[in-house]
C-alpha cells in the first residue's frame, strides 16, 4: 500500500499530516502555514484559488470567495438554518432541493462538495510536493456527529479530488488517537471539539492501545462562527440604530464586519477588552461612516449565553450514554480553536471537574490522529485498535409515520442488524422502505437518508409476507441497506443516496472534467513558468553584459558578447510578441536555450580571461580588500569575494560556498603588477597583502551550468 495521508478537513482550517518513521508530522502548505484556510475562491480571471490565497480576497471579492462550505456538505436546503445561510456569497436551492453555490466569476453553480474537493486537492498536492511522490489515498476526518449523508458527501469530495478515501474517521476519535497512541495507559477521556462550524463530544476508554469510543454527541451546526456572528450583529445593530443602515445587506461590509468580529473574539481570549475599528464601512448622506468601538469580554459573554447552553446537552448526553459519570473521567482533551475562549473552558470545567489536558495542540491534533489511523491501515503502526460507534440512531419509517430503530446510537461499528417487516394491506405487492437517521420518534422529525421500493411481493393477506431489512454500517460509519422478501427470495440492495447532493453520473462527469482541467491547468502553469524563466534570463543576461563590459571592456570578448546580445534580442522580441498572444511558446523556449548557451559561452570566456590575467576590476577589488582588511575583520568582508554575491550565481540552484582555504602567498594581481596602474584609486595605498581570496579562484561557479 502506498502512502496514505491524514486530512483534517475543517470548517475553518484544514490540516494534512503524514506518518514519517512512525511519528506523525504536520505538512506545511506551499504558502508555509501549518494549517490551510478552508476557503476556495475564483479570481476575476477565473483562476481557482485555495487556502491562504483565497482567504486574502474574502473582503475584496466576497461573491466569488467561499468559506464555511462544510456547513453545506450533505445537507439539503430545508435543513439549513438562517445562520448557515447568512454568508457573503450566494447560495440557492436547485430543483432537487439541494444547495448550490453561485459563482459569478466563472458563471457557474457548484455543489458544495465540488468546492470542498479543491481544498482536498490542494492539501494532497502540498503533501505530494513535501513527500516527493504523488499522494493517492487519504484518511479524512469528519465531525463524529455527521450523519450518513454528510459522510457520503465527504467521501464523494475525496473522489472528486482524485484520491482514494481509505477511511472516514471521526474527528474526536482522531484527537483521542493522537492523544493516546504512544502511551500505555488506561484512561477514560472526554474529547471536547469546538471548531469553526461544528461541535463534537466523545467519551472514550483508552487501554494500552485499544481505543473504545463509548459514546459521541454533538451539534453539526454550532461553532466559532456563531460567536463571530453575535459580535457582527452587535456591531451592525448599533450601527443601524445610529445611522439607519443595515450593514449586513452589503456583502463587502458584512465580510469586513465578520473579519473584525473574529479578530475581536480571538483577542478577547487573551485580554479583557479590545478595540474594534472599521473605518469607511459605509457612506451616509454626510460622507463616509466609521465604526470605532470597544468590546469587553464581559459584554461579549453576555451576547452568547444561549450558544454556551447548546454545549451543555451534548456533553451530558455523551456522558450518560457512555455509562461514565463526570467524576470517572481522567482527562479532558480540548480540540478546535474555539476551545480557547475562556467562557467555553469555564463551561467545560463546570461539567467535568478537571483541568483540561494541555499536551495536545488543538489545531493539529485531529490531522495527527488521522495520520496515525493511516499508519494503522498501512500496518506501519501495530498494536493499536480502534472501536468507534455510530453517532445517530438508524431505522425505518413504519405505519403511522413512526420511526422504528434498527441500530441505536452509540452502537459499535462495523455492525449489521436486520429485522422483519410485513405489509399493512391485503395483497400489497410492494413496500417502500424509507431510511431514517436521528433520535426523534416521528419519522418526519428525523433525517431521511433516502427511500427505495421492494416490489413483486406475491398477493397475501396483510401481515403475512415477511420482508427482511438489513442495515450494514462499515468502519467509515457509512450505511448500506438491503431488503429481502423471504417468500420469493427477491432482494434489493441500495446504497443510500437520498441526502447526497450529486448523483453517480454527476460525479463521473465532474471527475472527467477535473482530469481534463488538471491537464489544462498543468499546461497553463508550464506556460507561465516558461515565460517567467525567459524574463529572469533576460534580466540576468542584461546584467551579465554590463558586467562583462566593465570587466573586459565593450569589445573584450566581442564574439561572445555579440552572441549574447543577439540571442537576448530574440528572446525580448518573442516575449513582447507573446504578450500580444501571437507566439508559439516552443519558439520562445528555443530562443531561451540559445540565450542560455550564449551566456554560457560568455561566462567561460570571461573566466578564462580572468584566469589568464586578473583584470583591472579585480585589481580594484584587491586594493579595497587590503584597505578594508585593516579596518574590519575578515568575516564581514567575505561577501565581497563570494560568488554568491554575484547575481549570476544566485540563480535557482543553491550555492554551497567552497571550503575555506588557507591564505596563499601573494599572487600577481592587476594592481600590483601588470600595468593596470591607471586603475589604481588615488590616495589608496596598499601596505599589506590583499586578503586571502575565497570563492572565485577555487570554485568555478559557472562551470557546472
Ligand atoms: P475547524 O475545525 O472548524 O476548521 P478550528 O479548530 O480551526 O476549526 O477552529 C477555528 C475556529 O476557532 C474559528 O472560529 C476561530 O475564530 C476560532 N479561534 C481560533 N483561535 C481562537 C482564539 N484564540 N479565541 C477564540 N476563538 C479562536
Ligand atoms: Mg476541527
Amino acid at each position: 500500500m502506498g502512502r496514505i495521508v491524514g486530512i483534517d478537513l475543517g470548517t475553518t482550517n484544514s490540516v494534512v499530516a503524514v506518518l514519517e518513521g512512525g511519528r506523525p508530522q504536520v505538512i506545511a502548505s506551499a504558502e508555509g502555514g501549518r494549517t490551510t484556510p478552508s476557503v476556495v475562491g475564483f479570481s476575476r480571471e477565473q483562476e481557482l484559488l485555495v487556502g491562504q490565497l483565497a482567504r486574502r480576497q474574502l473582503v475584496l471579492n466576497p461573491r466569488n470567495t467561499f468559506a464555511n462550505l462544510k456547513r453545506f456538505v450533505g445537507r439539503s436546503w430545508d435543513e439549513l438554518d438562517e445562520g448557515s445561510l447568512s454568508v457573503p456569497y450566494t447560495v440557492r436551492c436547485n430543483d432537487a432541493g439541494n444547495v448550490r453555490v453561485v459563482c459569478p466569476a466563472t458563471e457557474r453553480e457548484y455543489a458544495p462538495e465540488e468546492l470542498v474537493a479543491s481544498i482536498l486537492r490542494k492539501l494532497v498536492d502540498d503533501a505530494g510536493t513535501y513527500l516527493g511522490e504523488p499522494v493517492e489515498a487519504a484518511v479524512i476526518t469528519v465531525p463524529a456527529y455527521f450523519n450518513d449523508a454528510q459522510r457520503q458527501v465527504t467521501r464523494d469530495a475525496g473522489r472528486l479530488a482524485g484520491i482514494r478515501v481509505e477511511r472516514i474517521l471521526n474527528e474526536p476519535t482522531a484527537a483521542a488517537l493522537a492523544y493516546g497512541f504512544d502511551r500505555s495507559v488506561v484512561k477514560r477521556v472526554l474529547v471536547f471539539d469546538l471548531g469553526g462550524g461544528t461541535f463534537d463530544v466523545s467519551v472514550l476508554r483508552i487501554a494500552n492501545g485499544v481505543f473504545d469510543v463509548k459514546a459521541t454527541s454533538g451539534d453539526t451546526q454550532l461553532g466559532g462562527n456563531d460567536w463571530d456572528r453575535r459580535i457582527v450583529d452587535w456591531l451592525a445593530d448599533a450601527f443601524q440604530a445610529d445611522h439607519g443602515m443595515d450593514l449586513r445587506r452589503d456583502r463587502q461590509a458584512l465580510q469586513r464586519l465578520t473579519e473584525a468580529a473574529e479578530k475581536a473574539k480571538q483577542e478577547l481570549s487573551g485580554v479583557q477588552s479590545t478595540p474594534i475599528s472599521l473605518p469607511f464601512i459605509a457612506t451616509g448622506g454626510d460622507g463616509p461612516l466609521h465604526i470605532e468601538t470597544t468590546l469587553e469580554r464581559r459584554r461579549f459573554e453576555g451576547l452568547c449565553p444561549d450558544l454556551l447552553d447548546r454545549l451543555l446537552r451534548p456533553v451530558q448526553r455523551a456522558l450518560r450514554d457512555s455509562g461514565f459519570a463526570a467524576e470517572d473521567i481522567d482527562d479532558v482533551v480540548l480540540v478546535g480553536g474555539s476551545t480557547r475562549m475562556p467562557m467555553v473552558q469555564e463551561m467545560v470545567r463546570t461539567l467535568v471537574p478537571l483541568e483540561p489536558c494541555q499536551s495536545v495542540n488543538p489545531d493539529e491534533v485531529v490531522a495527527i490522529g488521522a495520520a496515525v489511523q493511516a499508519g494503522i491501515l498501512t500496518g506501519e503502526l501495530r498494536d493499536l485498535m480502534l472501536n468507534d460507534v455510530t453517532p445517530l440512531s438508524l431505522g425505518l419509517e413504519t405505519i403511522g409515520g413512526v420511526m422504528k430503530v434498527l441500530i441505536p446510537r452509540n452502537t459499535p461499528i462495523p455492525v449489521r442488524k436486520s429485522d422483519l417487516f410485513s405489509t399493512s394491506e391485503a395483497n400489497q405487492s410492494s413496500v417502500e422502505v424509507q431510511v431514517l437517521q436521528g433520535e426523534r420518534s416521528m419519522a418526519s422529525d428525523n433525517k431521511s437518508l433516502g427511500r427505495f421500493r421492494l416490489s413483486g411481493i406475491p398477493p397475501a393477506p396483510r401481515g403475512v409476507p415477511q420482508v427482511q431489512v438489513s442495515f450494514d454500517i462499515d468502519a467509515n460509519g457509512l450505511l448500506q441497506v438491503s431488503a429481502t422478501d423471504r417468500t420469493t427470495g427477491r432482494q434489493q440492495s441500495v446504497t443510500i443516496q437520498g441526502g447526497s447532493n450529486l448523483s453517480e453520473e454527476d460525479i463521473a462527469v465532474l471527475i472527467a472534467e477535473a482530469e481534463q482541467k488538471a491537464t489544462e491547468d498543468r499546461r497553463k502553469r508550464a506556460d507561465i513558468d516558461r515565460r517567467n524563466r525567459a524574463q529572469t534570463l533576460v534580466a540576468q543576461a542584461e546584467r551579465r553584459l554590463r558586467d562583462a563590459a566593465l570587466e573586459v571592456g565593450p569589445y573584450g570578448a566581442e564574439r561572445q558578447q555579440r552572441a549574447v546580445e543577439l540571442a537576448l534580442r530574440d528572446v525580448q522580441d518573442l516575449i513582447a510578441e507573446e504578450a500580444r498572444g501571437s507566439v508559439d511558446l516552443a519558439e520562445l523556449e528555443l530562443a531561451v536555450s540559445q540565450l542560455q548557451e550564449a551566456l554560457y559561452g560568455l561566462n567561460r570566456r570571461l573566466l578564462s580571461e580572468r584566469k589568464a590575467d586578473q583584470g583591472p576590476l579585480q585589481g580594484l577589488k584587491n586594493t579595497l580588500g587590503s584597505l578594508k582588511d585593516e579596518l574590519f575583520s575578515d568575516d564581514e568582508w567575505d561577501d565581497w569575494d563570494r560568488p554568491s554575491s554575484d547575481p549570476w550565481s544566485t540563480g535557482s540552484r543553491r550555492y554551497t560556498p567552497p571550503p575555506y582555504s588557507a591564505p596563499r602567498p601573494l599572487e600577481p594581481s592587476g594592481y600590483q603588477g601588470s600595468g593596470s596602474d591607471r586603475e589604481r584609486p588615488r590616495g589608496v595605498v596598499s601596505r599589506r597583502e590583499p586578503p586571502p581570496r575565497r570563492g572565485w579562484d577555487e570554485g568555478d561557479p559557472w562551470a557546472e551550468r
